[in-house]
């Protein structure tokens, strides 16, 4: 009997989640059926949002059960297809489980061509927090020549492709993020124009007001908190503010009080607008044609934290809230 590991939620966490949160186990391989296929994973993708998932709550994606696998993008190579369109061998893309191995249909899968770009970048500039970072930033942030956009979450998979670009379209990018060895490939590497470690400076507000003379005309939102109340009260008139992430606020069970910003927002005619990168959904081949061209021409450059073994991703995720990842946060099963 060939055996089969898989990733469990053992139970929903209350704040932070921990190891007790995940159940490692083993079953019997599955065999596909009828227009199925099985799917060995290479990588998988960790995101913020999972997080979430794990709360019982409504949402744009459904929790995740517990006693069951979790579940999110990855990349794996087909094992044995009882559909017509797969064939051993072939590369896909699609949501598995947590797992060595999964069974999908078919029609949940997307086959990768591996002449394209690096496959990892599948998972990120050119999948999904490609696409967040260039909706949210193009579609609600508008930026200008010349305009101040200020990215939190800054040196992550979505707030790193938001700058790039946004240097990309002409603007003064200010990136915040948690540590100077992040803010030193900002700055050095990827050409962000100035930088803010939030975990160091004694007042954000102000550090923030002196890196951003002219004001903020976009702040792109990833982290909520008090970084978020900062920069909106920056916000030039018509300022636009894309809210993407709360990644600060993921882990509380209670909405958090903050500053009331309302009056400001009104005075200065700014724009607050939530989105989920699959609004977007029918504008998808748009804008992973523009990333993939951005990144064969070396415009937008990436950077991938890569954890080994399975059994190492339940703290590759935990590592999201602890500020691990530089880049996009991956985990590697197999050779
Ligand atoms: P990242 O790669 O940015 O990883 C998370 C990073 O967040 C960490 O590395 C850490 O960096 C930072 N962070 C963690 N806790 C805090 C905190 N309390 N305050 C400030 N920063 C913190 O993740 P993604 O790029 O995948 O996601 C970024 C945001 O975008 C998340 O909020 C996510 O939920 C959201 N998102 C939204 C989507 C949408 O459709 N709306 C789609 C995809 C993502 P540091 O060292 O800087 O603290």
């Amino acid at each position: 009997m060939k055996i089969n590991k898989q990733i469990l939620l053992a139970k929903r966490p209350e704040s932070v989640p921990d190891a007790s949160t995940f159940k490692m186990v083993e079953s019997q391989m599955p065999v596909p059926k009828e227009n199925e296929v099985l799917v060995r994973t290479h990588y998988l993708s960790v995101d913020p949002y999972m997080r979430g998932r794990m709360k019982n709550i409504k949402s744009y994606a459904e929790p995740f059960q517990i006693g069951k696998p979790l579940t999110g993008d990855s990349i794996g190579e087909v094992i044995l297809s009882k559909h017509p369109d797969f064939s051993i061998g072939e590369m896909v893309i699609g949501t598995f489980d947590w797992a060595e191995y999964s069974l999908r249909d078919g029609s949940e899968l997307s086959k990768i061509n591996l002449n394209e770009a690096p496959i990892t970048t599948h998972l990120h500039v050119t999948g999904m927090t490609g696409l967040t970072a260039y909706f949210g930033l193009l579609d609600i942030g508008k930026p200008k020549p010349g305009e101040t956009v200020v990215v939190s979450g800054a040196a992550g998979a979505v707030g790193m492709v938001v700058g790039q670009i946004a240097k990309i379209k002409g603007c003064r990018v200010v990136g915040i993020a948690g540590s100077d060895e992040k803010l030193k490939y900002l700055k050095d590497e990827l050409g962000f124009d100035d930088i803010m470690n939030y975990k160091k400076v004694q007042d954000i507000y102000q550090e923030l007001d002196r890196l951003c003379p002219n004001g903020i005309d976009v702040y792109y939102d990833n982290v909520g908190g008090e970084i978020t109340d900062a920069a909106i009260s920056l916000l030039n008139f018509h300022g636009r503010v894309p809210l993407c992430g709360q990644i600060s606020m993921l882990n509380s069970e209670n909405s958090e009080k903050g500053p009331r910003l309302f009056t400001h927002v009104i005075r200065r005619s700014i724009l607050l607008k939530g989105f989920i990168y699959s609004d977007y959904q029918d504008r998808f081949e748009e804008g992973r044609q523009a990333l993939a061209e951005w990144l064969m021409e070396g415009k937008i450059k990436y950077k991938e934290t890569i954890v080994e073994g399975l059994e190492n991703a339940p703290d590759a995720l935990l590592g999201l809230f602890r500020g691990d990842n530089l880049g996009k946060q991956l985990v590697r099963l197999g050779e």
